[in-house]
């Protein structure tokens, strides 16, 4: 291989790189969660479980694209798949429908059951987005509730409380709105309602009193892609969205192939009316799924579903208002549905075994970590999971997670870069079907330098 090991810590190109990117780009990045200090490593290539820097220093990935990439970079069954499609399909876009949309909308209700009928959109955050607004035409109701902590993507009703401070939060137990965006002033939050995460008392509480606005609630089933949601939490919160009148919405866009081959649905055993996916069954690129319930899908439905011939009436049928608009140029890239494919081709097999080696890597990091006197829990389901170092012995939601010492976790992160494994100081652990027992075996060797050294 072309890639080597790094065993000491230089970027200096990085740091070139950086300096060129903020003469064109705002600090230097194309999405805020890029940035860390001093300054992000730049990557030049990746294959399998590896990423090599513009310093030629080789990492092991554990960040995987933020839970994106499933098999790792560059994987042979991909490649071939989209190669196969630019055979078919030169210019990469139809534009028109293809038969590749409905094989994969097929794939993925045999996974998840819930899904009766599916649109395409080019991101998790248009995915939420139009589970949002789905949920608005069907109840014509205009407020949404979702959870203190939670991350839905980019748009205005989803950018509160995702990283607030306590201080400014309110109570435990009945949550402020807190902006998460500066061009949200505080005070225009009267559409979104703040609910505590695992805490099913006050979660009913808050829903009955917004009952007859709610449009719907959005949830992370597995806050942040690791801590879960207790088993009588879901079903409770199911129970009670059902008796309210009120859409219930699993964000599924990192747990949708990591926390099983059902994603959380199936792992809780629970059928949202909408779920939203997205990373994972993009095989690498930018997708995103809405899907759900069949009545409230039809919401979108040109002509709501009518088979119209006549044309004057298909004009006026198309013309109502009472049709929610959902377009756009890239729904449905043939290229990235191949990819899709292949993704679940190869997860269909793999996936089984990626977690069970994950369950054993956790445990072998716990273990460790204990030996060295470090209190240190892995918090996850499925394949992603967190390296959280706390003396407790479970979290249930953000304001728990904000308690544990994210410092230390920061600086053990830091350590491990400099040992050459790679994620985002503070993410979470991403694995893939490339991280074989011999990747998992060197990662646990540079833990173990990092704790020996005491670094920390
Ligand atoms: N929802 C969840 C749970 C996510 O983790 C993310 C992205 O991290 C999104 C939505 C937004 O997805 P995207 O970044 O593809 O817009």
């Amino acid at each position: 291989s072309l890639l080597r090991t790094p065993d000491f810590w230089h970027k200096e190109n990085s740091k070139r790189c950086y300096e060129k990117a903020k003469e064109f780009l705002p600090g230097g990045v194309t999405a805020n969660i890029k940035h860390f200090p001093p300054y992000p490593i730049t990557m030049k290539r990746g294959e399998g479980a590896y990423i090599v820097d513009v310093d030629d220093n080789r990492y092991i990935d554990l960040l995987m694209g933020y839970g994106a990439l499933a098999l790792g970079h560059g994987h042979q069954k991909i490649k071939e798949a989209i190669e196969e499609q630019f055979q078919i399909d030169g210019t990469h876009l139809f534009g028109t429908p293809h038969e590749k949309e409905v094989s994969f909308a097929k794939r993925l209700q045999e996974h998840m059951p819930s899904l009766e009928k599916i649109r395409y959109t080019n991101s998790g955050t248009e995915a939420t987005l139009l589970a949002v607004r789905l949920a608005y035409a069907y109840t014509g109701k205009k407020k949404i509730a979702k959870f203190e902590g939670h991350y839905h993507g980019g748009f205005e009703e989803v950018l509160y409380s995702i990283t607030p401070t306590i201080s400014e939060a309110g109570p435990g137990e009945n949550p402020h709105p807190v902006p998460e965006s500066s061009e949200i002033e505080a005070g225009t939050d009267e559409d979104t309602v703040i609910l505590p995460f695992n805490q099913i008392e006050d979660c009913k509480n808050i829903l009955r009193r917004y009952k007859d606005e709610l449009a719907a609630v959005i949830v992370e089933p597995v806050q942040g892609g690791f801590i879960p949601a207790s088993r009588s939490f879901m079903k409770q919160l199911r129970e009670v969205t059902k008796e309210l009148g009120i859409v219930l919405i699993f964000d599924e866009v990192k747990t949708g192939f990591r926390t099983g081959l059902q994603g959380a649905q199936g792992f809780y055993n629970i059928k949202p009316d909408l779920t939203a996916l997205g990373k994972v069954i993009g095989g690498g690129f930018p997708f995103g799924v809405v899907g759900g319930k069949d009545e409230i899908m039809m919401e979108s439905s040109p002509n709501k579903g009518k088979d119209l011939f006549d044309a004057q009436t298909a004009k006026q049928a198309a013309n109502k208002s009472d049709v929610l608009f959902h377009s756009g140029t890239y729904n449905g890239h043939p290229m990235i549905l191949a990819a899709g494919h292949a993704t679940l081709d190869v997860l269909e097999h793999e996936y089984h075994d990626t977690e069970k080696r994950t369950n054993q890597f956790r445990k072998a990091l716990e273990d460790m970590f204990s030996a060295y006197g470090y209190p240190m829990i892995t918090v996850g389901t499925g394949t992603i999971f967190s390296v959280v170092l706390t003396e407790k012995e479970r979290l249930i939601n953000y304001r728990d997670f904000q308690k544990t010492n994210l410092q230390l976790r920061k600086q053990f992160d830091y350590c491990m870069l400099r040992e050459g494994v790679y994620t985002k100081p503070l993410n979470r652990y991403s694995m893939a079907t490339v991280h074989g027992d011999d990747v998992i075996e060197s990662i646990l060797q540079s833990t173990e330098r990092v704790l020996q050294r005491g670094g920390l």
